[in-house]
């Protein structure tokens, strides 16, 4: 009782408010999991298609200029362009120009979108063709930042396990049992532009009398 009168007197939330969610489910076959549970026994040593406590949460952009072309591509059955794997690659979220957020697939549910990561994290994707295009759009901006907080609110995801998905290799979470992908990665969300946006978040935390945690931080990859 003493702590819950000391937490209102301070002002202080334990929880971001859960923005607008738009519902837009791609087709998660029973195959589709069945895949899932068999990449992330490949790649992480646990046969499991299902996300239960997520650590991390990875920020990407799509490098297309549309929702529905992210929406498709991650609606497909077939194996990825680039790394030739099933299941193909998906988010579990992806925020328009406009500042709408979609969910695509249940947070219960891995998404493959980083390499090393997929088995503890959430991927947002943003539409758009740089981090700086994002930066830059202040409605999309907006609602990225209030769909993180709510996100590491409801999983307890301290600010610095807020990452891009460049910096996915010095995540202390991040683990790859097959030896060729160990060390790949994507230039989406570089760690100059995730100090701008984890900024940001701490900025917008602060407004809503949000407590955000700064525990962890990045670790030496080996790369
Ligand atoms: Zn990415």
């Amino acid at each position: 009782m003493r702590a819950l009168l000391a937490v209102a007197l301070a002002g202080t939330a334990l929880a971001a408010p859960r923005p607008a969610i738009v519902a837009k489910p791609i087709p998660f076959s029973d195959a589709r999991r069945a895949e899932t549970a068999a990449y992330a026994q490949r790649h992480y040593g646990v046969r499991t298609w299902r996300l239960t406590t997520p650590h991390v949460i990875v920020e990407h952009f799509t490098a297309t200029s549309s929702f529905s072309s992210a929406w498709n591509t991650f609606a497909s059955d077939a194996p990825d362009a680039e790394l030739g794997e099933r299941p193909g690659t998906c988010a579990h979220f992806v925020i328009d120009r406009d500042g709408t957020i979609y969910q695509l697939v249940p947070l219960s549910t891995i998404c493959r979108h980083t390499v090393g990561l997929n088995w503890t994290s959430i991927g947002i994707e943003h539409v758009g063709t740089s981090d700086a295009s994002i930066l830059g759009n202040p409605r999309q901006l907006r609602a990225s930042l209030k769909l993180t907080l709510w996100l590491m609110g409801r999983y307890r995801i301290s600010l610095p396990n807020v990452i891009g998905h460049a910096e996915s290799l010095t995540s202390r979470y991040h683990r790859e049992r097959y030896a060729p992908w160990r060390c790949q990665t994507h230039g989406d969300w570089q760690r100059a532009d995730m100090v701008t946006y984890r900024t940001a978040l701490a900025r917008l935390a602060r407004a809503q009398h949000v407590a955000v945690s700064r525990a962890g931080g990045p670790v030496a990859s080996g790369c």
